[in-house]
């Protein structure tokens, strides 16, 4: 193996992060448009420019329930007017409204010609035949004018907008059962390792509970996309071989494990023969060796990801590359979460030379981070426990209390 042409590579390619991940983002372009079921459009970016079919709201109604009037009769409390009918949602006024006169009406439904105010039920004295009204009602008050909300023929989202659930309810009201998006990625998920059992069986000895593979399927899901598992590739190339060509079906592929420079790490020779993969150590802690490359597929090229098999290596790796990859894939523009500064509250030893992204929790109240504890590359809890990454620089050796430090906010929607 040393002689393959990805291990040569692997010698001369160190990385910074930031390099890292522009190449990365260099080589990913967003999914073509495709329509789908309004819901499904859930977290999708809009492909289309939406316009309002109609005015929404499409009529004058009312927002109260109460008694539509003129305003000028209920410019004094106290004034008692007759009663010409009653108006509910979803129904048409029977008749219009003149002076000295109320019509009973509910929330939503359309204002009768001639009123131009409502009084609310709670300022009446909710009178059958003839109704007092109790309170001073400003004139044109509770009465929502058509298209108030949205005009016919505007263009209410814009292509590119990233549909969150107030966005499916526009949509809804402009009677979009169907809309263009952005396709989801389809992201294949595959642990590598003879040491892993999945996780409904018990392990022998020597062997491990395969974590990565869901938390892995799960960041893919809290990415937007859809995670499709290959189970668990044993470490031998036959295997890898047969469990990546299951994975070309898929926009993307993630794999863990493998990576390093062991006895039985298959994953860059045998993508390396399926399609073609650079190995790079990247000044990262944790998670240096990551791999990245494209398989070969009748469809085109599938981007894949080698991450590091450390449970917390692996995640980060995630966060760090293959989330924003995954975001621009899905065709959103704003890649890179929210940075803050904070005083940091303990102590973080690092490697000189090595970006290091320490698990972090941030209190945002008092403008301070302290590490989760204990940073080891397995201790998947401090990921865990953590709301944020503390993002120290290549050239410090340490970061010490009191200093100002960056922070990822990584529980919050990117932001640039
Ligand atoms: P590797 O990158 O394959 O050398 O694995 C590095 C470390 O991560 C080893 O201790 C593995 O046992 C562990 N590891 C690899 N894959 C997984 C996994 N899917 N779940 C949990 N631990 C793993
Ligand atoms: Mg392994």
């Amino acid at each position: 193996m040393p002689t393959s042409p990805s291990a040569a590579r692997a010698a001369v390619s160190t990385l910074t992060v930031d390099e890292a991940q522009s190449r990365i983002l260099a080589r990913i372009a967003p999914l073509e448009p495709t329509e789908v079921g309004l819901l499904d459009a859930l977290g999708a970016v809009l492909a289309e420019d939406a316009t309002a079919d109609r005015d929404v709201p499409p009529f004058r109604n009312s927002a109260m329930d109460g008694y539509a009037v003129r305003g000028a009769d209920v410019r004094q409390a106290g004034v008692t007017l007759r009663v010409v009918g009653s108006v509910s949602a979803g129904a048409l006024p029977e008749r219009t409204v003149g002076a000295r006169e109320a019509m009973r009406i509910m929330t939503g439904a359309p204002m009768p010609d001639g009123a131009d105010t409502v009084v609310r039920v709670e300022d009446t004295d909710n009178g059958v035949e003839v109704v007092t009204i109790n309170a001073v009602t400003p004139e044109g008050i509770a009465v929502r004018q058509a298209g108030e909300d949205l005009r016919r023929g505007e263009t209410v989202l814009a292509r590119g907008t990233v549909l969150r659930h107030p966005e499916i309810g526009v949509l809804a009201s402009i009677g979009r059962a169907k809309v263009r998006v952005v396709r989801r990625p389809n992201v294949a998920v595959l642990s590598t390792g003879d040491e892993l059992v999945d996780i409904d069986e018990e392990p022998g000895p020597g062997q491990i509970r395969d974590a990565n593979r869901y938390s892995l399927a799960a960041a893919v899901r809290a990415s937007g996309c859809a995670a499709f598992e290959l189970g668990i590739a044993r470490d031998s190339a036959d295997d890898l071989r047969h469990a990546l060509g299951n994975a070309a079906f898929g926009d993307l592929v993630v794999t863990s494990g493998g990576v390093s420079v062991g006895d039985h790490d298959h994953v860059k020779p045998v993508v390396d023969a399926m399609g073609q993969m650079d190995f790079w150590s990247i000044a990262i802690r944790p998670g240096r060796p990551l791999a990245f490359g494209e398989l070969r597929t009748k469809r085109g090229a599938v981007p894949i990801f080698g991450l590091p098999g450390n449970p917390v290596s692996a995640l980060l790796t995630f966060e760090v590359f293959v989330r924003p990859a995954l975001l621009k894939m899905a065709g959103r523009t704003k890649l890179h979460r929210p940075r803050v500064e904070a005083r940091l509250l303990d102590r973080i030893d690092k490697p000189t030379g090595l970006r290091m992204f320490a698990r972090g929790i941030h209190d945002a109240a008092a403008g301070t981070v302290r590490s989760t504890g204990a940073q080891g590359s397995g201790i998947l809890r401090s990921m865990s426990l953590a709301n944020c990454l503390i993002d120290l620089p290549e050239a410090a050796s340490t970061a010490a209390p009191g200093d100002t430090v960056s922070v990822l906010l990584t529980d919050r929607m990117e932001d640039h």
